[in-house]
Formats: C-alpha cells, sequence, structure tokens
C-alpha cells in the first residue's frame, strides 16, 4: 500500500471510535501546504549540484506546524507527507501546542563533506525561510540529521531575518538554545512507554526479552535503556547484519564496536560468537525471532504483509515512524500481537522538542532533571489514557491512540464552527 494511502486507512479506522465533524475530516485528509524546491549546493569539487527538497505543514489548527527534517537518498514527497500527518496525530495524542508538518531532502548525506553538508543545510533554509518561524513551523532532527545541522539552520535563519530566534528550530546544540534531554528523547520516551505498558500488555517475565531492528540514535539508545533496567536484549540490527545472544547483548560493547567500527557485528570478533552462545543473522532474521518486545526503529515499511506472518514477538514497539504497514497490522492483530504505535511510542523527542521551544521563548533554561521529570509525566500518562481508551473500547492501541487525537484536532476545528455551526436552516 503507498504511504499515503496509510492515512486515509488510519483515519477510517479511528472513526469508528470517535465522533469527528465533517469539517476536521475534510481537513484532515488534505495537507494545508506542499512545497519542493531546488537546493543547489556548491560542491568541494567546485561543481554545482542540486538537490530536491520538501517541507509539508499538514495541519496547523492546534498549533505552529512541527516536525523533524529527513536527510536520506529515497526521500520523496508523498513520504514527507506521511510522516507530517503521522506528526499531526502525534502532537494531538500528546496534547502538544503543535501541528504537524515535516521535511526532507532526497540526498546521501555519508557522501557529503561537512562543508558541503553545511552549505546544503543553510542552502535548504534559504529555500523554507518564508515557510517556517516560530509562530509558523519548527523544524527538529529526524533521520540523519543531527544536533550541528540544527544550529547551522538557526544561524542561517538567523542571517536571513536579522533576529536571533532559536524557537525557530529545536534540537539544536545545548550551547545555542538546545535543550537537555533533546538528543536522547525519543529513547526516552519510549522506554517509559514500554516499562508502563509492558505489564499491561499480559508480559509478565522478569527480564523480558527484547529485539532492536535498526542502531541509529533511537535504536542504540533504547537498548542501552532497556537494558540497564534489567530487561534482556537478545538481538539488535543495523542495515548489514544483526547480533543474537540468548542470554542478552552486552549492549554498551556493541554500542563502541558501532561506533568505533561502523557494524553491531563488529562485536564479535572470529571465534568469539560460540564462546559467547551467540550468532550473526541478517538483519530480516531478526523481525521473527521469539521475543517479548520487537522495537523497529529504523524506517518505515519493515513490517508488512510480505514478513508479519513471521513475527513470533508478544509486542512491537514502534520507535520508528510508520514501521508497521495497515496489512501488517491487521496480520499481526489475528496473531494477538500487540502493536504500541509510533504516534505514542516515539514521542518522547517531540515532546522535548517542545520543551526547548517553550524555553527559547520564554529566556528560561530548565536542568536535566526538571526535564527528564516533565517528559516521564508526559508520556507515562499518555500511554496510560490511550491504553485505556483502547481496552474501554475493545481497540487496537493504534486506533485508541488516532481517536484521541482526532478528537483534539475536531475540537479545535470546531472551534470556530462546523457544518453544524454553519450549516443550512442553523
Ligand atoms: N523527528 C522526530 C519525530 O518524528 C521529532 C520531531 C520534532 O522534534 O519536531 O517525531
Amino acid at each position: 500500500m503507498p504511504l499515503l494511502d496509510d492515512i486515509r486507512t488510519r483515519v477510517e479506522a479511528a472513526l469508528e471510535h470517535v465522533d469527528i465533524s465533517p469539517d476536521t475530516l475534510e481537513l484532515l485528509l488534505h495537507p494545508k501546504a506542499v512545497h519542493t524546491v531546488s537546493i543547489p549546493v556548491r560542491m568541494d569539487d567546485g561543481s554545482l549540484r542540486t538537490f530536491e527538497g520538501h517541507r509539508v505543514l499538514w495541519n496547523d489548527s492546534r498549533g505552529p506546524g512541527k516536525g523533524g527534517i529527513r536527510y536520506h537518498p529515497d526521500v520523496t514527497i508523498d513520504e514527507v507527507k506521511a510522516l507530517a500527518f503521522w506528526m499531526t496525530c502525534k502532537c494531538a495524542a500528546l496534547d502538544l501546542p503543535f501541528g504537524g508538518a515535516k521535511g526532507g531532502v532526497a540526498v546521501d548525506p555519508k557522501k557529503l563533506s561537512k562543508l558541503e553538508l553545511q552549505r546544503l543545510s543553510r542552502g535548504y533554509v534559504d529555500a523554507v525561510a518564508d515557510l517556517i518561524g516560530p509562530d509558523v513551523d519548527v523544524p527538529a532532527p529526524d533521520v540523519y540529521t543531527n544536533p550541528m545541522i540544527m544550529g547551522w539552520m538557526m544561524d542561517q535563519y538567523r542571517t536571513i531575518t536579522r533576529r536571533i530566534q532559536p524557537g525557530v528550530v529545536t534540537g539544536k546544540p545545548l550551547s545555542m538554545g538546545g535543550s537537555q534531554g533533546r538528543s536522547t528523547a525519543t529513547a526516552d520516551g519510549a522506554f517509559h512507554v514500554i516499562d508502563t505498558l509492558i505489564g499491561k500488555l499480559g508480559v509478565d517475565a522478569e527480564a523480558p526479552t527484547v529485539a532492536v531492528q535498526g542502531f541509529g540514535n533511537a535504536g542504540a539508545q533504547i537498548a542501552t535503556l532497556l537494558h540497564e533496567a534489567g530487561y534482556r536484549v537478545v538481538a539488535v540490527s543495523d542495515s548489514r547484519s544483526a547480533v543474537h545472544a540468548e542470554d542478552g547483548l552486552d549492549v554498551p560493547a556493541v554500542r563502541r564496536a558501532k561506533e568505533g567500527n561502523g557494524s553491531v557485528e563488529s562485536v564479535y570478533s572470529e571465534g568469539d560468537l560460540e564462546r559467547c552462545g551467540a550468532d550473526v543473522l541478517d538483519p530480516d532474521e531478526l523481525i521473527a525471532l521469539d521475543v517479548d518486545i520487537l522495537i523497529p526503529s529504523a524506517l518505515e515499511n519493515a513490517i508488512t504483509a510480505d514478513n508479519a506472518d513471521d513475527v513470533r514477538a508478544r509486542t512491537v514497539f514502534e520507535v520508528a515512524n510508520g514501521p508497521v504497514t495497515p496489512e501488517a497490522d491487521e496480520i499481526l492483530a489475528r496473531k494477538d500481537v500487540a502493536v504500541v504505535p509510533d504516534i505514542l511510542t516515539n514521542a518522547g523527542g517531540v515532546t522535548v522538542s517542545w520543551f526547548e521551544w517553550v524555553q527559547n521563548r520564554s529566556g528560561l533554561v530548565w536542568s536535566a532533571e526538571e526535564v527528564a521529570d516533565k517528559l516521564r509525566g508526559r508520556m507515562v500518562d499518555a500511554a496510560e489514557v490511550i491504553h485505556a481508551r483502547a481496552s474501554s473500547a475493545g481497540s487496537a492501541l493504534r486506533v485508541a491512540a488516532y481517536a484521541h487525537a482526532l478528537e483534539r484536532i475536531g475540537e479545535a476545528i470546531d472551534a470556530q464552527g462546523s457544518v453544524s455551526t454553519f450549516g443550512a436552516g442553523e
């Protein structure tokens, strides 16, 4: 199913459990603004190369647009639209005062030098400067973008507007108005969701087993947090391979190996595997491991109609955006696998982005403890409310999360009048 059809499927499933006005439905099914831009970049060899970039504002009924910017060779406008829609629902599910947006550039950032990357990032802001702003649409990091890039973007916005406006972008370096806790926020938030829900989802093992697909910022950090909290992380993968050890991996060692040599597999030198009771798998095999918790934390479409039947996990927590397709959702539901949706599980990132934006606009600087406490409170509450809603409606958690989000978006849209206000005869 194309990514964009996902939007209609998700909304339609939620409609059975929430009463929203026709106006809300009409507005939610269409993006408010879609922009594609060309970004000319002077390369180190003197040549000029043009990259295609996008920014989509899906909906801003509840506040300024909010959502990251992704650098990836496979970025397309449809993907950015889907991601912007999910951001709209994520911000509403967590009751953040934002709408939803997303950006992307079709580029393999690993093939650029640091200076080329900087020119591209400043060029992106040159191209979208009229579309973003602290009260309009606020970008942030996403796949393969990071605090340094956000810092360049804020600086470029300052050059263009001749005003220091740190609230134009979140996920900045601490020294440039970033927030404590932002760089680990996605995984920190996911940890609270997992820890709050795992017992309620029927997993009562003392050390639940975990497999993590994707070992980027979020994947490596969630594996670390769960390992430290006594969960048994039995497998992790990157795009090349997966390492698996039934007694549990030494997650800090895997992290060191990934940082040092670029692959999780390099944690084992020759002969080590047997001694450690471990094996190296194809990354696709990780999806089929018999574990309590499966955590897709890479890209969309990791679990599809083609491999959902292979899933043997009891629960799936979506740390990536859109890793389980609607068809796969149905298959997993039939197999009684509980799927905890992205718009809840990975909402810690945008929640701390909100904290950063609040600090930037108030001039306050919060401590790491303050941020951690506030994040925990938000995530635990949202997880409990959405779980309770799913239980009382007898629906999937994803459906409950969407119903919850659509209800809030609907309130904001209807506050200005809807068909029942303006309709004939009233
Ligand atoms: N890219 C992250 C997400 O998908 C964070 C967005 C933000 O902080 O605005 O949720």
